[in-house]
């Protein structure tokens, strides 16, 4: 059995009820595996056509809109994720499937108690464990802790939902807590380290850990704080602009171009499917990037560029607007 459900029966349902007769689906990396059956199934049950997506999923900003136009599919069908656009599939219905990971939470959040600072707890999870928050907050209380869930943010559409790029919840919360209990991969986790100063624990329930993650985020603070320095140098900035729908930031990046050229800087705007960091050498004039995609592009994996990148609020940093300490108690991850 896999470890996540693919609801299949609510997926057929949706078919059938749609009256969808062609379909593009979408599944992240770590359930392509699942297309091939997935498109059978639909095919035997519903006689619909399928396509299955080989292209990359990187999360709900990533919807294949384009493609399924040019297919004249009449439904995209998205694992993985839960809506992120309101309203933002260009005429395309989409049908978001979650999938709810199997995985049990309850081992690990044990495994974090002893971890956890104080008794004013902010609790927060990704989609796929989002229905074992009611356990996990009932397990907490029992031992005492007073549990706050962070409310909805401009991406993150649940109560005690949090995404790589939408923390809003957990910023509003930050006064009444006094630690942050995330439970789900490490990058999530490490998302919300960035975006909050109070102590976070992360709670893995794929590999079974718990663990203070501190030390994470003062390691990337002082990366942060080199290459914001290294950006305060450049002169000439490539401001990476993304196609894919929920990251698409046209307007932020004239912005930020208006802002370095009256700091005496250039920008010259990159538009880009795919953020490829070889396919960026060709511009060998360009000293520096800033990201306004995906901001994890440049927190996360800064090392594949060969070029110092930082994010749109970086930025501000770099060229004087805000100070570093403005930045960190902004948080540091904002799509
Ligand atoms: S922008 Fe990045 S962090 Fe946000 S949903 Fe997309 S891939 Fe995830």
């Amino acid at each position: 059995m896999s470890m996540y459900d693919l609801e299949e029966d609510r997926l057929v349902a949706e078919i059938m009820g749609r009256g969808a007769r062609r379909l593009l689906i979408q599944l992240p990396d770590g359930l392509k595996n699942e297309g091939p059956r997935l498109a059978n199934l639909i095919r035997d049950k519903t006689g619909a056509e399928v396509f299955v997506s080989a292209s990359p999923a990187w999360g709900a900003c990533d919807l294949s809109l384009d493609a399924a136009a040019r297919l004249r599919a009449d439904l995209l069908v998205h694992y993985g994720h839960n809506e992120f656009l309101r309203d933002g599939s260009n005429g395309i219905p989409v049908l978001y499937i979650p999938a709810k990971s199997r995985h049990e939470t309850k081992p690990v959040v044990e495994k974090a108690l002893p971890l956890l600072h104080g008794t004013r707890i902010g609790v927060a999870t990704v989609v796929q464990h989002i229905h074992t928050l009611t356990e996990t907050t009932k397990l907490l209380e029992d031992k005492g802790f007073k549990i706050y869930l962070p409310g909805r943010g401009p991406w993150a559409h649940e109560t005690g939902q949090v995404l790589g790029c939408d923390y809003f919840g957990l910023k509003k919360i930050e006064s009444e807590v006094d630690s942050f209990l995330v439970i789900g991969s490490y990058f999530h986790a490490l998302g919300a380290s960035l975006s909050v100063e109070k102590p976070t624990i992360h709670a893995d329930p794929y590999d079974g850990t718990a663990r203070n993650l501190d030390q994470d985020r003062a390691r990337i603070i002082r990366q942060r704080y080199a290459m914001v320095e290294k950006a305060r140098r450049a002169q000439k900035f490539g401001i990476i602009v993304s196609t894919k729908p929920g990251q698409s930031n046209p307007t932020i990046a004239l912005s930020i171009q208006r802002k370095l050229e009256e700091s005496g800087k250039r920008g010259v705007i990159l538009y880009a499917d795919e953020v490829v960091p070889d396919k960026l050498l060709d511009f060998t004039d360009i000293e520096a990037y800033v990201d306004t995609a995906c901001p994890r592009l440049a927190l996360d994996d800064p090392e594949r560029f060969s070029k110092p990148i930082v994010t749109r609020d970086e930025i501000m940093v770099a060229i004087g607007a805000w100070t570093w300490e403005e930045l960190l108690e902004r948080g540091l991850i904002r799509l």
